[in-house]
């Protein structure tokens, strides 16, 4: 009788705490004050000053026990959006999903999250679900502790704090930054269903980190991945620009298809992956945008998304081209039609999407090259994107070598030999690129017939 008292209190008593944090001392830990930016520094003494808590989280404390250079610092604090605005000249309050505020401090602006509590404790308005059990809106506060447990992995739930320079874990989170694993907080299923775009963060850090998904954090992906589809498309487009073109794109891709994610956010690239000249643009074009990255030059949506949709475009427009549609309408009918069916997946703005277009059409234009077309091309605007997307398909195996290195000797080339270059095109069986020798990735169907 008093057992089963004491075992339906028990259940009763939920939810069931961790057993307190890990507390490492200031001794026993790199991260060092001097790593973290003045003005992170400047809010959490602020907000401290004032008889509130405020510890760095987050990718921060991760990145520096990494020995990486975080890209931001984040703080969580128990004073609400609304506390802590009063005490920072101009901040705003952001978000409806979460509310957060932005502190600026100089130039930079420092996120400040209130700690988010359990549901159960929360009225009915402040967290709602979906029918998939999918978080619309999470602003329940809490404690430390509990917003621990609200966080995605455990090596994103470690808190640093100045007062005493300790970091507090109460996840697992450090041993994890040992073993080098991602690791979901929870139940994994549970978690994903709440917010599916986690799923792409567990690639995502995997990637960047170079950490493996821990076995029950990476079980449910395939399962679950369809869940990706109720998610906004903005919100989407914002997670593809973090997955794809934060330095470690080809392994984010690589691994997103591992676990089926790849075909949910870009199901037209996915379906003629077994292509192995689309498979080879995809890699390049990623491989080409993270060595960019590295080498800390411009990249741009634009070309990547030209890129990743491009196999189905090309395949669309040859699909209208056999049915009589001559080609350049033809690519502007798959243009439209390919981008289109991406826009329900995930976003693209019109800032991206215009030059996308105008990459691919100057794919129908840099065969053509009489006269004084060749000099006006390469002086248009969009020219250098185009020719460097042109080199990729060569270099894809989807078209044959030779006009990518013709625009590469004329750019290199003076006034005169430009004229010499174009002259050689137009005799008959002239040396270079008379006549492209176009050739498809499958059985040698001739692209582009249009050339001259
Ligand atoms: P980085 O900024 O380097 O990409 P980060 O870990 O700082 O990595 P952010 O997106 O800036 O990632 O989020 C800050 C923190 O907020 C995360 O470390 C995590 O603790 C928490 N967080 C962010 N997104 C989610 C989410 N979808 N579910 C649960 N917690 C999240
Ligand atoms: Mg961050």
């Amino acid at each position: 009788m008093l057992n089963t008292l004491i075992s339906s209190l028990k259940r009763w008593r939920k939810p069931a705490k961790p057993a307190g944090p890990r507390i490492v001392a200031r001794s026993d830990h790199n991260l060092s004050r001097r790593d973290i930016s003045r003005a992170a520094l400047t809010v959490m003494k602020r907000l401290q000053d004032a008889g509130f808590q405020a510890y760095i989280v987050g990718g921060g404390v991760r990145d520096l026990l990494l020995g990486g250079h975080p890209k931001d610092f984040d703080v969580a604090t128990d004073a609400t959006p609304e506390e802590a605005k009063s005490l920072f000249r101009g901040a705003r309050i952001v978000g409806r999903r979460f509310r957060i505020l932005h502190a600026r401090i100089g130039r930079e602006i420092i996120e400040v999250t209130t700690f988010r509590g359990h549901h159960s404790e929360g009225e009915a308005h402040e967290a709602q679900q979906s029918e998939h059990g999918m978080l619309l809106r999470d602003n329940v506060y809490g404690d430390l502790e509990s917003d621990a447990v609200r966080r995605d992995f455990t090596v994103n739930a470690l808190y640093y704090t100045i007062n005493g320079f300790e970091i507090h874990d109460y996840t697992g989170g450090v041993q994890d930054i040992e073993q080098r694993l991602i690791r979901m907080i929870g139940d994994p299923s549970t978690r994903y269903k709440e917010d599916p775009v986690r799923m792409l963060r567990a690639v995502r850090f995997a990637a960047k980190l170079d950490f493996q998904i821990e076995a029950k954090t990476a079980a449910p992906l395939r399962e679950l991945a369809p869940l990706l589809r109720n998610i906004a498309p903005a919100r989407l487009f914002d997670e593809v620009l973090k997955l794809l073109m934060s330095g470690h794109g080809e392994r984010t891709f690589e691994l997103m298809r591992e676990h089926g994610l790849w075909r949910h956010l870009f199901p037209d690239n996915a379906a003629l992956l077994d292509d192995s000249s689309a498979l080879a643009l995809t890699r390049l074009a990623l491989r080409n945008t993270d060595a960019r990255i590295r080498a800390d030059k411009r990249v741009t949506p634009a070309f990547l998304y030209a890129a990743l949709l491009w196999p189905a475009v090309r395949n669309e427009q040859q699909h209208l081209v056999d049915k009589g549609t001559p080609p350049v309408p033809a690519l502007a009918q798959a243009a439209q039609k390919i981008t289109a069916a991406q826009l329900v997946h995930t976003a693209i703005p019109k800032r991206f999407s215009l030059p996308m277009r105008e990459i691919w059409d100057l794919q129908l234009r840099l065969p053509q090259r009489n006269g004084s077309r060749a000099q006006r091309l390469s002086e248009q605007s969009r020219f250098r994107a185009g020719y460097d997307f042109l080199l990729l398909r060569e270099e894809s195996g989807e078209i044959a070598p030779g006009l990518g290195q013709w625009w590469t000797d004329f750019q290199q080339a003076d006034a005169e030999q430009r004229q010499q270059m174009v002259q050689k095109l137009q005799r008959p069986g002239g040396s270079k690129g008379g006549r492209r020798r176009g050739r498809g990735s499958r059985g040698g169907r001739r692209r582009n017939p249009q050339n001259e």
